[in-house]
């Protein structure tokens, strides 16, 4: 690990919303561990169709009222322009300024499209219900969205979230710092100028995150996937080489000037605050 990191970054980390109440005692630890490492802001996602917006709403409320900044996560798949404006509405009354503006994937089953069909629609229509009230960030592929026809129209479709009126963007998590240079390379070049933030997963359940990696359309490289399987049950070589394998990369990503990294926690800050300690991060 090299010695000096640059720290001036910012940072994030993205929850989910506990279903029980064990998950939302466990998440309230979480944040309160991952607070005293100063982030810019925690996230929380949204299910498809709505299905957290309570629980996404109820868990954004209470890390706000522990005194730090929160983002909600809000997917238009499946939703009316009315669903939205009522829940940007209620975002807005309870005074949240940030969002992270998403499609958001069809669930399997019987489910309509919804009225806004990408996400640069949805950033669309919340700018123009909202005006600037919220700092908004979108997701972005640096190995390309699954279902993109190509690296071009999938840049290009990037494009107009930025132009519809983005923020910030946050990567899908890759393993692949090259990727993710070139990636911002190909942007600059297109004229998406928003700061680009890294989505870091750091690895728990190896089995979990090979199987998630397929449908999401994030490369796990065969190095890191061959030694994973090397280890069979041996929990403790799996997390130490999760650990090694990915402060590396971020440490990489800082050194070569992404603006910060956006963590998926998974709710766990265990391995966050490991890889904070390797990369030797204030806090
Ligand atoms: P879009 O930007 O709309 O792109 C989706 C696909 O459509 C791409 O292939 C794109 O190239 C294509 N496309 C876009 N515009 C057009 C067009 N005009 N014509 C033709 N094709 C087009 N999912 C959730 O359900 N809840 C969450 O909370 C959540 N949080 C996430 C957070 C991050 C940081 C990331 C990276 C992903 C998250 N996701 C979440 C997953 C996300 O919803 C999926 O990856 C989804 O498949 C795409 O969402 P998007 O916002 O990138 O879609």
């Amino acid at each position: 690990m090299p010695s000096q990191i640059r720290t001036t970054g910012s940072f994030s980390f993205e929850f989910f919303p506990p279903k029980t109440p064990e998950g939302e005692a466990r998440l309230r630890s979480t944040w309160a561990q991952l607070a005293k490492l100063s982030p810019e802001f925690f996230s929380v996602t949204y299910g498809a169709g709505g299905s957290t917006r309570e629980r996404t709403l109820q868990t954004v409320l209470e890390i706000r009222a522990a005194g730090h900044e929160a983002a909600p996560h809000l997917s238009c798949v499946g939703a009316t322009r009315a669903d939205i404006a009522s829940v940007l509405d209620q975002y807005r009354a309870c005074g949240i300024r940030r969002m992270v503006a998403l499609r958001g994937d069809m669930p399997s089953g019987a489910m309509a499209i919804g009225e806004l069909r990408y996400a640069s629609e949805l950033v669309a229509f919340v700018r123009a219900h909202t005006d600037s009230h919220f700092r908004i960030a979108v997701a972005c592929y640096p190995e390309y969205h699954p279902q993109a026809r190509s690296p071009r129209e999938d840049l290009a479709h990037f494009k107009q979230k930025v132009v519809a009126g983005a923020d910030m963007a946050i990567t899908q998590y890759f393993y692949n710092a090259d990727g993710y240079f070139r990636f911002v390379d190909a942007c600059r070049s297109a004229g998406i100028d928003i700061p680009i933030f890294p989505g870091i997963m750091p690895i728990g359940n190896f089995s979990q995150l090979a199987r998630f990696s397929e449908t999401c359309g994030a490369e796990i490289p065969r190095w890191l996937r061959l030694k994973m399987e090397s280890f069979g049950d041996d929990l403790a070589s799996i997390r130490e080489f999760g650990l090694e394998a990915v402060s590396a990369l971020s440490a990489r990503l800082l050194e070569g000037g992404a603006p910060g990294l956006h963590f998926y926690s998974m709710n766990r800050a265990d391995l966050i605050t490991e890889i904070w300690k390797r990369l030797d991060l204030p806090g």
